[in-house]
């Protein structure tokens, strides 16, 4: 029998839209779903974020993962998106010694043959020197292929088929299996918006054979209230962003790229105001809350003191007077051992329903690569990752009589 390829994407965020681009590339049809009025509102709202590896001597999955993801997020924006104003491949620096609670173990230079050679590089005197540091040995690393990117221009770009139909103010409050057809259907509350007078709702249902849960965040939520499932250890984690304007005195003492480790900074982004710098952000642990503090504030700046002295004192300035400071606040889905969760939640009882999930703080880097292996596995097709990283990812839901 042919594969029904008719699935539903529940949420438009960069998992749901990759997911959603992954199979429309593959000759589906796919209806996404989201209660807010338009894509990319929620952690995928964050203006601009860092694409990079993460790099361990060891290479532990996550590092397999986000090597892998890195490239499928930057060959994307390569085709599709305009450098410098989307994306920036400008490289990353990571400031392995900015920690002073973490200390990371020494990297070794990185020999021809070794899978991090044109990952990974020790930091050079000139690039240290750049972001404003001694420029003297360091433990610190250069990342030749990290990058900057709009995660609003990255979604725009993976919604742009015909064969993807976007469905806003669409909240899936419950679902079943319909015992006729195998089909999943979905009982949808619509937000109506009522000029002065708040909302109103009515209901609607749709249905498909395959359904793709990429509800970031709210993905514990629906696992128990929806689904009526235990959330697999799923937890938000909310955070702020800090930012400002970048005027012409401070920019030329800005580096051109992007710096991680003990918290991130970014400069020379585009925005309509003109160029801006981004610095945080912020872990509440367990805290799905979005408000901007000034205490979240007073955290982005002590961190970007550690991580880049020079810089900070550079803006100086701006960070005394908080109308030049602005914020922006999300919450992202982490998973106990930090990587995604994806694939199908249960075979057996739950056919056809697939997850891509606890993107954590890595999102961008990771939302395309694993979208692929979503739709290897809804396609039975013979997975691109390794049986190990997807065995680590795996939804693992227990069995009903546990
Ligand atoms: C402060 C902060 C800074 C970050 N910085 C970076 C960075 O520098 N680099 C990086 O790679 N990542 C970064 N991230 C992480 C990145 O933003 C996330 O990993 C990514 O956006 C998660 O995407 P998502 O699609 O899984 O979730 P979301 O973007 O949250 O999308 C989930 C969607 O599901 C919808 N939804 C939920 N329930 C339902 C329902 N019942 N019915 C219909 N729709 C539903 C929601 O409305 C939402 O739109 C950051 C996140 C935060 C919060």
């Amino acid at each position: 029998m042919s594969l029904d390829k008719r699935c539903i994407v529940i949420g438009a965020g960069v998992a749901g839209a990759a997911c959603a681009r992954a199979l429309v590339d593959r000759g589906w049809q796919v209806k996404l779903l989201d209660i807010a009025k338009d894509p990319c509102t929620a952690a995928s709202g964050v203006p601009v974020g860092v694409v990079s590896c993460h790099a361990s001597p060891d290479d532990n999955p996550l590092s397999q993962l986000t090597r892998a993801g890195l490239q499928a997020t930057v060959a994307f924006a390569r085709a599709h998106l305009i450098e410098g104003q989307d994306w920036s491949a400008c490289g990353v620096l990571e400031r392995r010694s900015a920690d002073s609670n973490h200390t990371k173990k020494p990297w070794q230079e990185t020999a021809q043959y070794s899978v991090w050679f044109s990952h990974v590089q020790l930091a050079k005197p000139a690039q240290l020197k750049e972001a404003g540091l001694s420029g003297e040995a360091s433990n610190d690393l250069w990342q030749p292929q990290g990058a900057w990117i709009k995660p609003l221009a990255l979604v725009r770009a993976l919604l742009s088929s015909d064969d993807i139909l976007f469905l806003g103010l669409y909240e899936v409050e419950s679902m079943q299996q319909s015992q006729a057809t195998g089909e999943w259907v979905l009982r949808i509350k619509h937000h109506i918006p009522i000029p002065g007078l708040g909302s109103s709702f009515t209901y609607t249902s749709e249905s498909a054979p395959h359904v793709v849960l990429a509800t970031g965040a709210q993905t514990p939520d629906f696992l128990n209230q929806v689904l009526y499932e235990p959330d697999m250890g799923l937890h938000p984690i909310a955070g702020q962003v800090s930012w400002g304007l970048q005027d012409a005195s401070v920019s030329q003492r800005l580096p051109r790229f992007a710096v991680n480790g003990h918290g991130s900074f970014l400069a020379h982004v585009p925005t309509a105001d003109g160029p801006a710098w981004y610095t945080g952000s912020t872990f509440d642990r367990h805290q799905s809350h979005l408000l901007a503090s000034d205490e979240a504030h007073a955290n982005n700046r002590q961190r970007l003191s550690e991580l880049l002295p020079a810089v900070a004192d550079t803006l100086t300035s701006q960070w005394n007077d908080p109308a030049q400071i602005r914020a922006w606040n999300g919450v992202r889905c982490a998973s106990v051992n930090r990587l995604p969760k994806l694939g199908p939640l249960d075979e057996q009882r739950l056919p056809g329903l697939h997850m891509l999930s606890a993107l954590g703080s890595r999102g961008l880097t990771l939302a395309l690569l694993c979208a692929q292996a979503v739709a290897d596995r809804i396609e039975g097709k013979p997975p691109a990752l390794s049986d190990a990283l997807l065995k680590a990812m795996q939804c693992e839901l227990p069995a009903p009589d546990q």
